[in-house]
């Protein structure tokens, strides 16, 4: 970064311009939006530049800039549009300790003007270091549309205002009630008017004031399988907004970096160095976090509703009365399916599906084996692993046939996804022989759409 963006009070500091035509023009037009002091110098200036000149917006020298004209200004702009005539200019002002832009000729300015998305006072600048002004101009569109345009009202009405919300304990309480006033309260009114943006400030004001509403809120949020682009926007705008981030082993570190910078992260699922967090620590931190007052974001993988022992966490909760709610994912089930270019339910071949674990807490667990051999069901088997011998044996020993098709998705939706589809006899020997390292689901009864016609021989593709 050879230019560092920063913002200049230019209050009542006076800024020279340097041209008479529709370059000195256009700079001026962002420039009047200032409080500077602007000075305008030309012997010959245009009409407009005139017009600016009576209405006061600007003071107008008819004749060419002196040294005695620039010293002590906060900017100074060559806008003649003539090179070497800018060039000596800028050079005075810089001699004179005046930064000096020479429009369109970055080497020859000490500043360049950013584009500007204007909510005042809300300001965006955008810049490229003068690399990419399309880029730039397509950034500030992209922000126009999507920025209301009477943003700035929202932070007009909040600055008088601060003193009186101080009255809010610092921390979460009042972040909470700052956060809420612009992301849902504020915008809701502006398009009413200034007069309502201030109401709806006010009767926030009222229910966040006393401590009791300084209780925390608990959100149980689907990461998803991996790939941060399959994360949901709601799930996304949650991590914007926590305070705390209490993660799983199974969430990437891609979709971790979308959370509020001041977001406190912690990982309850190491593996490596220690055992897992308990379930019964979890439910404890949760709790203790919410009744802190955070914006809690309890983040597990996939979709929080499936294996992801949620009930146990929301059930924490209710004796300290703490407000929850559940913001879905998409499960393993449903990536693995993507991956393999299935539907997970085809009229003709399967009317159900299952999802089933390979293990519960007491052990491996048992499901209805009979119906499962029955060789036209398809089912989704979570946590499979350590479970496949078991998994494969009960079913064979219910007599499902041994070239019963199965897939196996490694890794799905994530850069390193890996798919095998395997018979049931050889189920275990593929996990037994190690090559299959991440998180794991097994389809009973599916098989990657352009494998299903090939010989039984060539399926086994590890
Ligand atoms: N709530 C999660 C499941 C948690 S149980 C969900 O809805 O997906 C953990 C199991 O999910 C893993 O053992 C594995 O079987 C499966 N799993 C999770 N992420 C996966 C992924 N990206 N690819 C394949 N299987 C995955």
């Amino acid at each position: 970064m050879n230019h560092f963006p920063v913002y200049l009070n230019v209050e009542n500091r006076k800024i020279v311009v340097c041209g008479g035509g529709e370059t000195a023009l256009a700079k001026l037009r962002l420039l009047q939006k200032t409080s500077a002091d602007i000075h305008v110098y030309h012997p010959s200036p245009v009409d407009d530049l005139i017009a600016l000149a009576r209405a006061d917006l600007i003071t107008l020298h008819r004749r060419h800039v002196m040294a005695d004209d620039i010293a002590g200004a906060a900017l100074f702009y060559a806008a003649h549009d003539d090179d070497a005539l800018d060039r000596e200019q800028a050079a005075l002002a810089t001699k004179l300790g005046v930064f000096a832009n020479v429009v369109d000729n970055l080497a020859a300015s000490a500043f360049i003007t950013p584009a500007i998305v204007d909510r005042d006072p809300v300001t965006i600048a955008i810049g490229s270091e003068g690399t990419a002004p399309i880029l730039a101009r397509q950034i500030k569109a992209h922000l126009e549309e999507h920025l209301d345009t009477n943003l700035g009202i929202l932070a007009q009405v909040a600055k008088p205002f601060r003193a009186i919300a101080d009255q809010i304990p610092m921390g979460p309480a009042r972040r909470k009630f700052w956060d809420e006033f612009y992301r849902t309260i504020g915008p809701r009114a502006l398009s009413q008017g200034k007069a309502a943006v201030a109401n709806a400030l006010e009767k926030l004001f009222e229910t966040h004031k006393s401590p009791a509403d300084a209780l925390g809120h608990v959100a149980f949020v689907g990461a998803g399988p991996g790939a941060p682009e399959l994360l949901t926007l709601k799930a996304r705008k949650e991590l914007d907004r926590a305070d705390v981030v209490i993660y799983d082993r199974l969430v990437g570190t891609g979709i971790l970096e979308l959370a509020r910078r001041e977001a406190r992260m912690i990982d309850v699922g190491k593996t490596g160095f220690g055992p897992s967090v308990d379930q019964g620590t979890i439910n404890d931190l949760i709790v203790k976090h919410a009744q802190q007052g955070d914006y809690v974001v309890r983040l597990k993988g996939g979709d929080c509703t499936v294996f992801g022992r949620l009930d146990e966490e929301i059930e924490a909760l209710a004796p300290h009365d703490i407000s929850w709610h559940i913001v879905p994912g998409i499960t393993a089930a449903s990536a693995s399916a993507a991956a393999i270019g299935q539907s997970l339910t085809k009229r003709g071949r399967n009317t159900s599906v299952r999802f089933l674990t390979g293990h519960d807490m007491a052990g491996f667990a048992d499901h209805d084996w009979t119906s499962l051999a029955g060789g036209d069901q398809v089912a989704a088997i979570y946590m499979g692993k350590k479970s496949s011998r078991f998994i494969q044996g009960r079913l064979l020993m219910h007599g499902a046939r041994a070239d019963t098709p199965l897939s196996i998705i490694e890794n799905a939706s994530r850069a390193d996804q890996t798919i095998t589809s395997v018979t049931l006899d050889r189920l275990a020997h593929v996990f037994q022989s190690g090559a299959i390292a991440g998180p794991a689901l097994i389809f009973l009864g599916l098989q990657p759409r352009d494998a299903v016609n090939l010989p039984l021989t060539q399926k086994e593709t590890a």
